[in-house]
Formats: structure tokens, C-alpha cells, sequence
């Protein structure tokens, strides 16, 4: 399951770098708890403090583009996958597999492609949107590696 990240660090989907950056500092700075011992302004109380860990760990993802942009389409899968607004479901041994990309891809009825990458499987994407129409499937694969950390 994915972490909103943009919700843990309270920007919006669309923010820019720099908003997403000046927020995360903002963040680490009322969130420490080390700083709570003197009073910030707009500091929560402990119990609405979020961990450090959580909001670094955002700020990592989406501070790069290229991660950020993958991230996104991770996250935009799994939110159409929360409301149930799958069309279709299709098995990974179904589709196409290209080795030098490392990514699946199954032909939509559109002309179009769901393409999902071993990454994306990896972190536990199993709902594409189709490149060209708004059509979704979930895929179904076996799980070789059962790791929880
Ligand atoms: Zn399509």
C-alpha cells in the first residue's frame, strides 16, 4: 500500500518544487520533537505530531521529478483502485514482457497500452490506467517474495 505522500506533507498534488520544499522545512520544523520544548508558532500538540521519518521519506520521493512523476501515476492507480473504478482484470503472465525496459505491457481495446514496470510491481502497484483512454485494469500476479520488512 502506498503512502499519500502529499497528504502526510499537506500540499497539493500539483505543487511546485519549491511550494513542496518550503512546506517539508515548515514540517520539520514544528514536527521535532526536539523543538517542542520551546514553543513555535502553529505548533500541533505531541499527539498530532507527524513522525520525521514520514515526512522525510515524503520529501525523498517526491523531491526528484523523475520520482515524483512515478510516484504520481503509482498514486493515481491506487486512488482509482480505492473508489472501484476498475474496467478489467488481466493476468501478468497475459502480458508482453520487454527486457530491456523491464515493463509489462497489455494491449487496451482503444489502440492504447497498460504498461506497468517491475518497480511498479515492486511497490505494490497492481492497477494501470490505459496511455491513451481512461480505461483501468488490475493485474493479477503471484507475490514471489513475501517481505514485510
Ligand atoms: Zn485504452
Amino acid at each position: 500500500m502506498l503512502k499519500d505522500y502529499y497528504s502526510i506533507l499537506g500540499v497539493a498534488e500539483d505543487a511546485s518544487p519549491a511550494e513542496i520544499k518550503l512546506q517539508y522545512q515548515k514540517l520539520l520544523l514544528i514536527h521535532h520533537p526536539d523543538k517542542q520544548q520551546q514553543k513555535q508558532p502553529g505548533q500541533p500538540p505531541a499527539h498530532e505530531l507527524i513522525p520525521l521519518q514520514e515526512i522525510m521519506e515524503a520529501w525523498e520521493c517526491l523531491r526528484m521529478p523523475a520520482q515524483r512523476e512515478f510516484y504520481d501515476s503509482s498514486l493515481k492507480a491506487m486512488k482509482l483502485r480505492a473508489n472501484g473504478q476498475v474496467n478489467d482484470d488481466i493476468d501478468l503472465d497475459d502480458m508482453e514482457y520487454d527486457e530491456e525496459s523491464s515493463v509489462y505491457t497489455s494491449p487496451c481495446r482503444c489502440s492504447g497500452e497498460y504498461i506497468i514496470s517491475e518497480d511498479e510491481l515492486e511497490l505494490g502497484v497492481d492497477t494501470v490506467v490505459c496511455s491513451t483512454c481512461s480505461l483501468i485494469v488490475r493485474i493479477h500476479y503471484e507475490v514471489a517474495d513475501e517481505d514485510d520488512n
